[in-house]
């Protein structure tokens, strides 16, 4: 069954969001793991605690993402910020981990400056440092497209990290076909290939999530400017070949586009309104 959802604002709380959710006829959502910009969180009641469990359940969603704020950078060379950056992605594995949702993903983070390899030790230091091997939930590293002095626009850069973690089994990927698409991986003219070099490199195994978003910036431009499904450089056909993927069907979707919650709605039923047409089609 297909697992999909978008990234969804908490501003209303954990369990009026599971609600918007439903709303949306998705079966899954992306949420922050506290302010993106800021540091602060709220800490949610028992009753409210209680009633996301219950929607979640009740209406049988699917894994659940958290991300991590976009300023945290794990990468960094400067002591203070990195020594914040190891703080929240501690604090946030055990938050999100209580709160049971599955999958925590993040920026692996930019070396800015120290090179790809110091920066690639100071993302294992600080996972190493967060991770107790305890949890239950999975941190996922985030494909990303290379724009500036970014970690994580090739699998092998990714697969270097959770080489190095003292708890391997506790990391996964999340890919973003915006992201990859950017980086210079032609999931448009090659997605076998593409799944294929993933396979090779990391195991389709540890793909846990799919960012799923079209690309305002051409192929290999290193940059990272999300379109609506089907109005970027990307576009509908590839993107429905993704969701189509016999490799991919139990991955769980996250739209990240820029759109609100009414367009999410929207785009959520003209992708499954699609789908169902081809699938006809090919039957
Ligand atoms: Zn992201």
């Amino acid at each position: 069954m297909l697992t999909i959802g978008t990234h969804m604002s908490i501003a209303g709380g954990i369990a009026q969001t599971a609600e918007n959710v439903v709303k949306m006829e998705a079966n899954t959502m992306q949420i922050f793991s506290r302010n993106p910009r800021g540091s602060g969180y709220r800490v949610y009641g028992e009753e409210e605690i209680e009633n996301f469990q219950q929607i979640r359940r009740e209406n049988k969603f699917g894994p659940l993402l958290a991300h991590a704020p976009y300023t945290l950078n794990l990468a960094s060379g400067t002591e203070k910020t990195y020594e914040f950056a190891c703080m929240v992605i501690r604090e946030d594995i055990m938050r999100m981990d209580q709160l049971g949702i599955e999958n925590l993903v993040f920026h692996p983070g930019s070396h800015t400056g120290i090179g790809k390899e110091a920066g690639i030790q100071n993302i294992v230091k600080g996972l190493n440092m967060a991770l107790t091997g305890q949890e239950n939930i999975t941190v996922l590293l985030e494909t990303m497209s290379g724009k500036g002095t970014e970690i994580g626009d090739r699998f092998e850069e990714l697969r270097a990290i959770r080489d190095g973690v003292n708890y391997p089994e506790r990391i996964g990927i999340c890919l973003d076909t915006c992201h990859v698409f950017a980086a210079g991986y032609d999931i448009i003219n090659d997605l076998d290939g593409v799944l294929e070099e993933f396979d090779r490199i990391l195991g389709l195994p540890l793909l846990r999530a799919i960012h799923l978003n079209d690309s305002m910036m051409p192929y290999n431009s290193h940059k990272d400017r999300h379109a609506a499904i089907g109005e970027g450089q990307i576009g509908m056909e590839a993107l429905l070949r993704v969701m189509e993927h016999p490799l991919l069907s139990d991955i769980p979707f996250y739209l990240e586009t820029p759109l609100d919650d009414r367009g999410h709605k929207e785009e959520i039923s003209k992708i499954k309104e699609m789908l169902k047409q081809r699938r006809e089609e090919k039957a």
